[in-house]
């Protein structure tokens, strides 16, 4: 838990707290130089608060220096937002983006809840004299920010940038470009408003989104019908060959090895989305993907119910991230972290069959 004295959130609603927020306003007032950062494998939530937030501070501030850093690539679909090309990508950008981070009297960390999920780029933050504020959807922050806005109620990140610009400026505030980027996060991270979208809040968000003049339609399609052959000849491979289904377990998962993404041709962003489909079989509760990338093995889970992956993945994969959707890392080879994973299984089985219908 953060402590007391700094200022923190637990809850969104439509108002935030005005005190946290004159509070933030008055920080990118006074900033000369302001970087946004958002974790390692940016996502559409990732993407869309940190370049709606972008473009909601070059209405307030134009003229002052403010830029996006991100840690790695992020995938294709998302390459048509607005201004997506102003994003410094660290790998390719790494002395301007360390120069960037180093020089920065504002930093917003937005969509992750450790700077350890900045990879690369956490050393360089924690180095940095930044005043930093976190603004995020994930349970259990760290405590080294100077300030956050976070809230497990809201469905995203993008969600919470919207309650922050609404309370900052009004709706007014708003343009196409931010509506935009907010609404893919939105979409992104409530699979099209299948999950994490039962609160009322979300859908007025959404509604505000679509009155300033956004296409949700043509960013649905933009963002789910932009496959490559390759990509979808993989999702074909890993249901019809990579899948392994544990009915006792209600669970099911899929791996990829490295020898599979390179068949074909596997760009990031390509694997997004697979692992929705194993959870989608009648009665299963638990989903795993496991991909073998740069010497390890990435996890991705996904849950139903009360059943926590959160929980699993804090505990055996050195991961975390919501209770329905988490991510993790296993050091040991493909087969290894596959016996290990159903071995652990045995632990899990009441959890899992009491998780069926909830
Ligand atoms: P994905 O499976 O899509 O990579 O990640 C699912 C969710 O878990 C996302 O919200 C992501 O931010 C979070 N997540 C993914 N990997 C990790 C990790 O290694 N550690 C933590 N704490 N969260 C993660
Ligand atoms: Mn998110």
């Amino acid at each position: 838990m953060p402590s007391e004295d700094k200022i923190t959130q637990y809850l969104s609603y439509l108002i935030l707290n005005r005190q946290i927020i004159v509070k933030i306003k008055e920080q990118i007032l006074q900033a000369r130089s302001i970087v946004i950062v958002t974790h390692t494998n940016p996502d559409g939530d990732a993407i869309g608060s940190s370049l709606g937030f972008y473009h909601f501070l070059l209405t307030l501030i134009p003229k002052r220096n403010v830029k996006v850093i991100i840690p790695n690539e992020f995938p294709a679909f998302l390459k048509w937002m607005p201004a997506v090309d102003e994003i410094m990508v660290f790998p390719a950008n790494e002395e301007a983006a360390i120069t960037c981070i180093h020089n920065a009297d504002l930093c917003f960390c937005l969509d992750f809840n450790s700077l350890k999920r900045t990879d690369k780029l956490s050393s360089y933050l924690e180095a940095s004299n930044s005043f930093k504020i976190l603004i995020d959807h994930h349970p259990q922050p760290d405590n080294n920010f100077d300030l956050m806005i976070s809230s497990v109620e809201s469905s995203s990140t993008c969600e919470l940038i919207y309650d922050v610009i609404h309370s900052m400026s009004g709706v007014e505030a708003l343009n196409n470009e931010i509506a935009s980027c907010l609404y893919v996060g939105i979409m992104t991270d409530t699979g099209s408003f299948s999950y994490s979208c039962r609160r009322p809040e979300t859908y007025l968000v959404v509604a505000e989104l679509i009155r300033h003049g956004i296409n949700s339609e043509l960013i649905h399609r933009k963002i789910y019908d932009t496959y490559s052959e390759n990509r979808m000849r993989l999702l074909g491979y890993c249901l019809s060959e990579r899948l392994k289904v544990l009915k006792d377990f209600h669970t099911a998962y899929i791996y990829l090895t490295e020898d599979d993404l390179k068949h074909f041709n596997h760009q990031n962003g390509d694997t997004e989305g697979v692992v929705n489909y194993a959870l989608s079989i009648e009665g299963i509760v638990l989903a795993v993907l496991f991909t073998e990338k740069e010497g390890k093995i990435r996890l991705s889970l996904r849950s139903k119910g009360e059943f926590s992956v959160n929980e699993l993945a804090r505990k055996y994969f050195n991961g975390g991230g919501h209770k329905n959707a988490s991510g993790g890392d296993s050091f040991k080879s493909m087969n290894d972290t596959l016996t290990f994973f159903e071995s652990i299984l045995n632990d899990y089985q009441n959890d899992l069959i009491k998780s069926i219908d909830n």
